[in-house]
């Protein structure tokens, strides 16, 4: 990939010096015809007198000639010192506008090549857990049927696991624009708690319901993928038999929905790449949890860029969080 960057900015270099190169040339070209017709116009066509010798035509056009001759001789002198300086200086320059006009494709093109390195190693582990514990069984002559069973169970929670991944993966891929409209957000923040209530009761985490009527200029489909992802940490990251707070309200010129936990919480440190893809805090603080893959809050921060929201957090280590999404409520003046 550093290659191929490098040899497209050279081949841009050699583009742009190509011009820089011909526009000089063609100036070149023609301040000597101009000058040259010039200095032709400048040659007497008849003799006079100089300190009282009659100097006959031929011999002052000899001189006249030589001069003409010696200016010309200078004036491509001149002029291939300054095509030389425009050679030195253009291809310089080029060479600098070439990197700074391919340095944002250069890095989206990194950004990438690190999001399939990062997504490959996401998909390897879980594969790997599965295929090692395919490959004890299979070993083992005298395996039973419970332990076929509990094998079946890992193997379709890695799956499940993959599923999720492969789905949240096509989220991110997908840049489509979102249609929006003005829609009441309790709506889809209620849908967003129907989804996650079966989550909410394996663990005994009561979900309270503090909606009042908020409208938004959004898409209703995904301001209930938001919820569900701030709702669905909330629920990973809570202990067994807390309660979970969600609200919607309206203030100012804006909605909200506000989901608050008294979870694990989040260092400040981590607060600052939680949105960031496959980042995931310290994982001695969530033993025991099912662990994501760092890729809800990306897209539910993605999701809401496109919506013209924002999503923000407040948390203390320990004591919990609350994830705030904000929507506009109107069409921007703008
Ligand atoms: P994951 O799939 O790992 O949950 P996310 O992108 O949704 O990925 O979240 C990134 C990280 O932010 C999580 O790994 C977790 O450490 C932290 N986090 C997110 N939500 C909460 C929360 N409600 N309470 C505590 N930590 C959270």
């Amino acid at each position: 990939m550093q290659s191929l960057f490098k040899s497209a900015s050279l081949k841009l270099t050699g583009w742009y010096l190509l011009i820089i190169m011909l526009i000089s040339l063609l100036f070149s070209v023609v301040i000597y015809a101009v000058s040259s017709s010039e200095l032709e116009r400048r040659l007497p066509r008849e003799g006079f007198v100089i300190r009282g010798v009659f100097v006959d035509d031929s011999v002052l056009e000899a001189i006249q000639r030589q001069r003409a001759a010696d200016a010309r001789r200078s004036l491509i002198a001149n002029l291939t010192i300054l095509n030389v300086v425009t050679l030195a200086a253009g291809g310089a320059a080029s060479y600098a506008l070439a990197r700074r006009t391919l340095r944002p494709i250069e890095e989206a093109a990194d950004a990438q090549g690190r999001f399939i390195g990062d997504a490959s190693h996401e998909l390897r582990t879980p594969l790997a857990v599965m295929k090692s514990e395919l490959e004890v069984t299979l070993r083992n002559p005298n395996v039973n049927k419970q332990e076929l069973k509990a094998l079946a169970m890992s193997n379709l929670e890695e799956v499940n696991n993959l599923e999720q991944l492969a789905e949240r993966l096509l989220q991110l891929s997908l840049g489509s624009k979102l249609e929006k409209t003005v829609i009441e957000i309790m709506q889809p923040a209620l849908d967003a708690v129907g989804k996650m209530m079966p989550r909410a009761e394996e663990k005994n985490i009561s979900i309270e319901n503090q909606l009042t009527s908020a409208q938004a200029l959004t898409n209703e489909q995904a301001v209930g993928d938001v919820a569900a992802i701030l709702l669905d940490n909330a629920i990973k990251y809570s202990p067994e038999g807390s309660t979970i707070i969600i609200k919607t309200f309206t203030e100012g010129r804006s909605s909200y929905i506000e989901v608050a936990d008294n979870g694990v919480g989040i260092s400040t440190e981590d607060q600052a790449h939680i949105f960031d893809r496959f980042y995931r805090a310290d994982d001695s603080r969530t033993k025991g949890e099912s662990h994501g893959y760092g890729l809800g809050l990306s897209i539910a921060k993605q999701v809401t860029n496109k919506l013209g929201g924002e999503l923000s957090v407040k948390s203390t280590l320990g004591k919990g969080s609350i994830f705030t999404l904000k929507l506009p409520s109107s069409p921007s003046p703008h």
